[in-house]
């Protein structure tokens, strides 16, 4: 069992179809957790969708106002690239509402992991990627617009740029963002992160590995926060389909753990969110995501004192 809640529910399935974003990974990743004994039932709490109020704390209400009565254009569509379905909304708002819960439960038992969320290319007024609301950005603002914290960092290792977080939190100095990605892969072009590390094609465990860690030093000497964002995506696995990077998947359990570790050294709590991973074998990407909670709770995570 978990020292920590995991939140999760069967309708954060995006109903895609035949997708090469398998949004099945979620039930699969709750599944995976349960028969491996890692977590137990007690674990798992049911999120609540975001309120209007919450998503538009982030999002403009023309955007939210198209989602909602299915008025997005051809080419709004065509730039998710993920077919538009009141499932599709309904999931969203819920991933939204699944963050904001991690965040709040993160605060109090020092970690907690969203099952789903992680949609870090949503911009407030359209969205990409395979993401349609920014979560991650929904729930910091949230807990600020509560009082929980006044300040978060959003740690993001999918292979993929951070774009929409980088351009939601531009100019705001109670967020700080860090995106450690391949530089030659979407997006096109990547709005500055207060840091960005551009990794080159095919780099393997050892050198991204020092690579995380002389930037996570400097993060966390710059920046003191009261909530940690992880935004764990699978993809830069070496057998991903859309990323270019070379890690293994005992690489990647070793990326959480430097990440946790820092959390943990500096007393920051944790919310974990899973984002991208396009493995050629879907179980290689839930084995991935299943990993990083066990790094969590290896990692002994506490609430800030
Ligand atoms: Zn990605």
């Amino acid at each position: 069992m978990l020292p920590f809640k995991l939140i999760y529910s069967d309708r954060y399935d995006l109903n895609l179809g035949a997708h090469v974003f398998p949004s099945q990974k979620y039930r699969y990743v709750r599944d995976l957790l349960l028969s491996d004994g890692i977590a137990a039932p007690e674990n798992f709490l049911a999120p609540e969708p975001a309120s209007d109020d919450d998503i538009l704390r982030v999002h403009t209400q023309d955007y939210v106002t198209k989602l909602k009565t299915g008025s997005l254009t051809y080419g709004e569509i065509l730039r998710m690239e993920v077919p538009y379905s009141p499932e599709l909304i309904e999931a969203c708002w819920l991933a939204a509402g699944g963050s904001i819960l991690a965040a709040q439960r993160a605060l109090t038992d020092g970690c907690a992991g969203n099952i789903g969320g992680g949609f870090h290319h949503a911009y407030p007024a359209h969205g990409e990627g395979f993401c349609v609301i920014h979560d991650v950005a929904v729930a910091i603002r949230h807990a600020q617009s509560t009082g929980a914290i006044k300040t978060a960092m959003v740690v993001d290792t999918d292979v993929h740029q951070g774009n929409g977080t980088a351009a939601i939190f531009k100019g705001d100095h109670s967020v700080f963002t860090f995106s450690i990605h391949q530089e030659n892969n979407y997006p096109h072009p990547k709005p500055p992160s207060t840091i960005d590390v551009n990794l080159p094609d095919g780099i393997g465990d050892e050198e991204y590995l020092s690579i995380l860690e002389k930037h996570l030093h400097q993060a966390f000497h710059d920046f003191s926060s009261d909530l940690l964002f992880y935004v764990a995506g699978a993809d830069p696995y070496r057998e991903d389909q859309l990323g270019g990077l070379a890690l293994t998947m005992e690489g990647l359990a070793k990326r959480d753990s430097l990440v946790f570790d820092y959390a943990r050294r500096n007393h920051v709590p944790v919310a974990i969110t899973l984002a991208g991973g396009y493995a050629r074998r879907v179980a290689d990407t839930v084995r991935i995501h299943a990993n990083t909670f066990v790094a969590a709770r290896d990692a002994s995570l506490v609430p800030a004192s």
